[in-house]
Order: structure tokens, then C-alpha cells, then sequence
């Protein structure tokens, strides 16, 4: 999607709002909670021809944040990992 190609309909019509960031900080733009006290910025990409939108944290520390907080997607049964 940053390269511009949506990668659901394969349309250019890829636009990024990254740009997008209002001063009063990330409770003023489109964010994600990461704990009780904490959430991250959003930069959007929106396709224009389908309405697809995907989102991506730019903030590097935000991202550092959620490995160390967040579960490991696929990861939550442990007990039922087989050798895997
Ligand atoms: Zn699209």
C-alpha cells in the first residue's frame, strides 16, 4: 500500500493521510490504544477507487511498546503448540 498499489483492487488511487498530523498530539488524529495509558498514531492509506484503508504506526518506540506488551498473534494456546 506505500508504494502507491492498492493491493486489494491493484489501483494507483492510493492516497496517504501520513502526512496528516494535528498538534494536539495522537488523541487528536486516528490512533490505537497499546496499554491503559498509552496509544499510537495512525498514518492512513486509503484507495480511492475501492475504500480500502490500511494503517501503519510510524513511531518506531510505539512499535517497540506492543512487542513488549501485546500477545503474539498464534501464539495465545502454547499448550497446544505440537512441536511446531
Ligand atoms: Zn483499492
Amino acid at each position: 500500500m506505500k508504494t502507491g498499489i492498492c493491493p486489494k483492487c491493484t489501483s494507483k488511487e492510493v492516497f496517504s493521510g501520513a502526512g496528516i498530523m494535528l498538534k494536539k498530539g495522537p488523541f487528536g488524529s486516528n490512533a490505537i490504544p497499546i496499554g491503559l495509558t498509552s496509544i499510537a498514531a495512525l498514518d492512513n492509506y486509503v484507495c480511492t477507487s475501492c475504500g480500502y484503508v490500511e494503517s501503519y504506526i510510524s513511531d518506531p518506540g510505539k512499535l517497540t511498546e506492543i512487542a513488549g506488551k501485546w500477545d503474539k498473534a498464534g501464539q495465545e494456546d502454547s499448550e497446544e503448540k505440537e512441536g511446531v
